[in-house]
C-alpha cells in the first residue's frame, strides 16, 4: 500500500475504530491492522468487481449528505482508497456513474468531504484524500465565505487540544479549557452538519461531513443535529 494510503487508513481507523467501536485506546500497529483485515475484502474483488461495487454503491450515496461515520461512507472509503491504489478510476473498465463529475484530483468521480481543514485543503477528495474542490473553487462566494469563517473559528478551538506544555502549566486550568473547547467544537461540528454543508448538495451530486474531532475527543454520538 503507498504511505499516503496507508496514513488515510492508519487516521481513518482511529477516527471510526476507536470512537465508533471501542472505548478502550488500542495501540495504532492494531488499529490499522484491525483496518487491513476489514479494507481485505475489497483487495479480494477483482478490479472490473471493485469498480462495479464503487459505482452501485456511488449511486446510493448520490443527492444527499453523509456523516463520515456512517458505516456505508466508512465501507466507501475503504475501497475507494484500495480503488485509488489500483487505479481503478483510470482504468475506465465501467463508466463512471452519469450524475457524478470527474475529479481533476485523481479523476474518480467527486464525492466531496468537508472537514475543519476546509480553508487550507478545500473540499477533500474521497478517493485520493487530495483536495477535491479548492476553497476558491467552492461555485457560491457567500457558502464559500461562510466555511472560510467557520473553519477559522474551529482552528481556534481545536488548537486548544495542541497546546504546548508551557502553555497548558500556564493556564489556570487547562482540562476545564480542553472540556470547553471539546464542548464548543460539538457545537460547531453540529452547525457543520446542519448548516453549513447541506447548501453544498446544490453543487454536488453528494456530500459527506467530518462529524468528529478526534483530538479533542468529540465522537460522531456527540453531535446532535
Ligand atoms: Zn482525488
Amino acid at each position: 500500500m503507498q504511505k499516503r494510503a496507508q496514513d488515510e487508513l492508519l487516521h481513518f481507523a482511529r477516527v471510526f475504530f476507536v470512537f465508533t467501536l471501542c472505548s478502550v485506546a488500542h495501540t495504532s500497529d492494531t488499529v490499522e491492522g484491525l483496518w487491513r483485515d476489514y479494507a481485505a475484502i475489497f483487495r479480494d474483488f477483482d478490479d472490473l468487481t471493485l469498480a462495479r461495487w464503487l459505482a452501485q454503491t456511488l449511486s446510493q450515496l448520490h443527492g444527499r449528505l453523509w456523516r463520515m461515520s456512517h458505516p456505508l461512507v466508512a465501507s466507501y472509503h475503504l475501497a475507494a482508497m484500495v480503488g485509488h491504489d489500483r487505479q481503478i478510476w483510470h482504468q475506465r473498465l465501467i463508466g463512471s456513474p452519469p450524475d457524478y463529475p470527474m475529479t481533476n484530483c485523481c479523476r474518480a468521480p467527486l464525492l466531496p468531504m468537508v472537514t475543519r481543514e476546509v480553508l487550507e485543503c478545500g473540499l477533500i477528495c474521497v478517493h485520493c484524500n487530495g483536495s477535491a474542490v479548492d476553497s476558491n473553487d467552492i461555485p457560491d462566494k457567500g457558502l464559500a465565505e461562510n466555511l472560510s469563517g467557520w473553519a477559522e473559528e474551529y482552528a481556534a478551538i481545536h488548537g486548544v487540544a495542541h497546546w504546548d506544555e508551557e502553555r497548558k502549566l500556564n493556564h489556570s486550568n487547562y482540562e476545564q479549557a480542553f472540556e470547553d473547547a471539546a464542548q464548543k467544537s460539538e457545537q460547531m461540528l453540529s452547525k457543520l452538519g446542519s448548516e453549513m454543508a447541506p447548501p453544498l448538495l446544490e453543487f454536488f451530486p453528494a456530500v459527506i461531513w467530518d462529524d468528529q474531532d478526534e483530538c479533542l475527543q468529540v465522537r460522531p454520538e456527540d453531535i446532535v443535529l
